[in-house]
């Protein structure tokens, strides 16, 4: 079929199509058979000024149908170890819409089939991973965490083996850039410098144009990335997200989260939990996020090394990186506890905090949530405010004397911080099961629990009290699935 790019979205005025080759490569999409509708994210397409409702046009190029589309070499390090070239085995860029705050967002669609970076993968994306990616970037995005944004979810009928035999779909997926540490890495280990250079000055151009006029821009570039790393390191913490493949490949150059695989949400807290149960060694645990962001950063300047005359300055930033960490996670930790004022104690009743329900198995959304409740001069009421945690509140008793003692001394007042609170503590999050439950009614043919799922957590600060259950202790049989890389 003809592409109603024209129409719908910019090929010819997009970036980094125009950088062509080696970094991008025109290839051929093979559609999806006999595609049809699971969702058309109207709230983000709305945003952007496209169409309201899902139409037959947006439909075909959503399942891959599309005269050209382009794709990506990149490389990277994967658990920890240098994996050499992999690039875009299932997504093809089609161009380009205009963001909301007026700077371009390219689109991609993830599972049109093979491209010339496919290697083993058959270019298929399967319905079930489509959608738990669908609804974590948009309830990433709702939280205020950078991230892809997803725009459509297809499906079809075609059968893809994985661990069995599932049917496929296409995700339509937006960021103002896909590029990844390994896009750098790429070009730094095979010494093809020219195209590193053009590569990083067109990251600089694009997407930190605050660099450009610097005496070192690389140097600086490279700051900016360990910087915006780092926060969202903080942010995943905050919120407890575990992402399960944080490999070089999987690392955005603007720092947004990217590649939703077998990433999960916590439901208890616990500092060592593995949301990828292929991740044996627990590398990507939830307590190793940040050091594995720092570990990334840190292969990140080995690709900015031969450009750099003086290494000292290139250590000196990658450094930066714990104090970036620390200041956001500080920060994000004092707004979820409603406290407005800084005390160098701070670190210490979150970090007991947090140990106490790590030992007590707490849910972390939320006890967070009820906290937000708290009233400052009745402790009495305490055991009512926290019963829905099923976790007796004589383990909190001593922290929550701290934590009162603390709200006096800034003299915090409940019916402003109450708010505030419950402003950053979310009451609703992506929990495993509630996805897992979404899946296996849309693999009976019923998306309204994806829709549903959707809706709420665009706005997961609200009550929705229709869906209370969604915000409740997760079931127990939650904590039997398993997440794999497979997708
Ligand atoms: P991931 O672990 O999903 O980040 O993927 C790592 C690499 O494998 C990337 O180059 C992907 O494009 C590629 N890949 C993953 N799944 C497939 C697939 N089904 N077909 C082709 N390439 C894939
Ligand atoms: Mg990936």
């Amino acid at each position: 079929m003809n592409a109603p790019s024209e129409t719908l979205f910019f090929q010819s005025e997009t970036p980094f199509i125009q950088l062509s080759q080696p970094f991008v490569e025109k290839v051929t999409t093979q559609p999806l058979p006999q595609p049809y509708w699971i969702t058309w994210n109207s709230r983000l397409a709305q945003s952007l000024h496209l169409s309201l409702t899902p139409t037959h046009q947006w439909l075909n190029v959503c399942a891959g149908h599309i005269d050209q589309a382009w794709c990506s070499v990149y490389s990277g390090h994967q658990f920890g170890v240098w994996a050499g070239q992999l690039g875009d085995g299932r997504a093809h860029l089609l161009g380009s819409v205009q963001g909301a705050q007026g700077h371009p967002l390219e689109i991609q669609i993830k599972g049109a089939g093979l491209t010339p970076f496919s290697r083993m993968g058959d270019g298929r994306a399967v319905l079930r991973s489509s959608i738990r990616e669908y609804l974590a970037s948009e309830a990433m995005a709702a939280l205020h965490i950078p991230t892809t944004r997803a725009l459509a979810l297809v499906g079809s009928n075609l059968t893809v083996r994985r661990e069995r035999l599932e049917t496929a779909a296409v995700l339509t997926r937006l960021a103002p850039s896909f590029i990844r540490f390994g896009h750098l890495e790429h070009f730094a280990h095979r010494g093809r410098m020219a195209e590193l250079v053009k590569l990083l000055d067109f990251v600089i151009q694009h997407h930190y144009p605050q660099v450009l006029d610097s005496d070192t821009p690389y140097i600086d570039l490279f700051e900016q990335i360990v910087s915006h790393t780092a926060r969202l390191m903080a942010q995943w913490q905050a919120v407890g997200f575990c992402h399960g493949v944080m490999n070089t490949d999987n690392m955005s150059v603007l720092g947004i989260t990217l590649d939703y695989g077998p990433f999960g949400f916590l439901d208890h807290f616990d500092w060592q939990h593995r949301c990828n149960h292929t991740d044996q060694q627990g590398r990507y645990a939830y307590d190793q996020q940040p050091q594995a962001g720092y570990w990334n950063c840190a292969a990140l300047a080995s690709a900015f090394w031969p450009l750099i005359a003086d290494e000292n300055l290139l250590a000196d930033r990658l450094e930066r990186f714990h104090e970036r960490y620390q200041w956001s996670y500080l920060q994000l930790f004092r707004k979820k506890l409603g406290l407005r004022q800084e005390q160098k104690d701070d670190a210490t009743l979150i970090k007991d905090l947090l140990d106490s329900l790590h030992a007590h198995q707490v849910d972390f959304t939320l006890f967070f949530r009820l906290l937000s409740d708290l009233t400052l001069a009745r402790p009495e009421l305490d055991s009512s405010l926290f019963a829905p945690l099923n976790r007796s509140i004589s383990l909190f008793n001593l922290w929550l004397a701290r934590y009162r003692q603390r709200l006096h001394q800034e003299e915090s007042i409940d019916h402003l911080r109450q708010p505030q609170m419950k402003r950053t503590n979310p009451r609703f999050i992506l929990r495993n099961y509630l996805a897992q439950q979404a899946i296996e009614q849309s693999m009976e043919g019923d998306f309204t629990m994806v829709k549903e799922l959707k809706s709420v957590l665009d706005t997961p600060f609200d009550e929705h009290p229709e869906h209370e259950d969604w915000a409740a202790l997760p079931p127990s049989w939650a904590s039997e699935i398993s997440v794999s890389c497979s997708s």
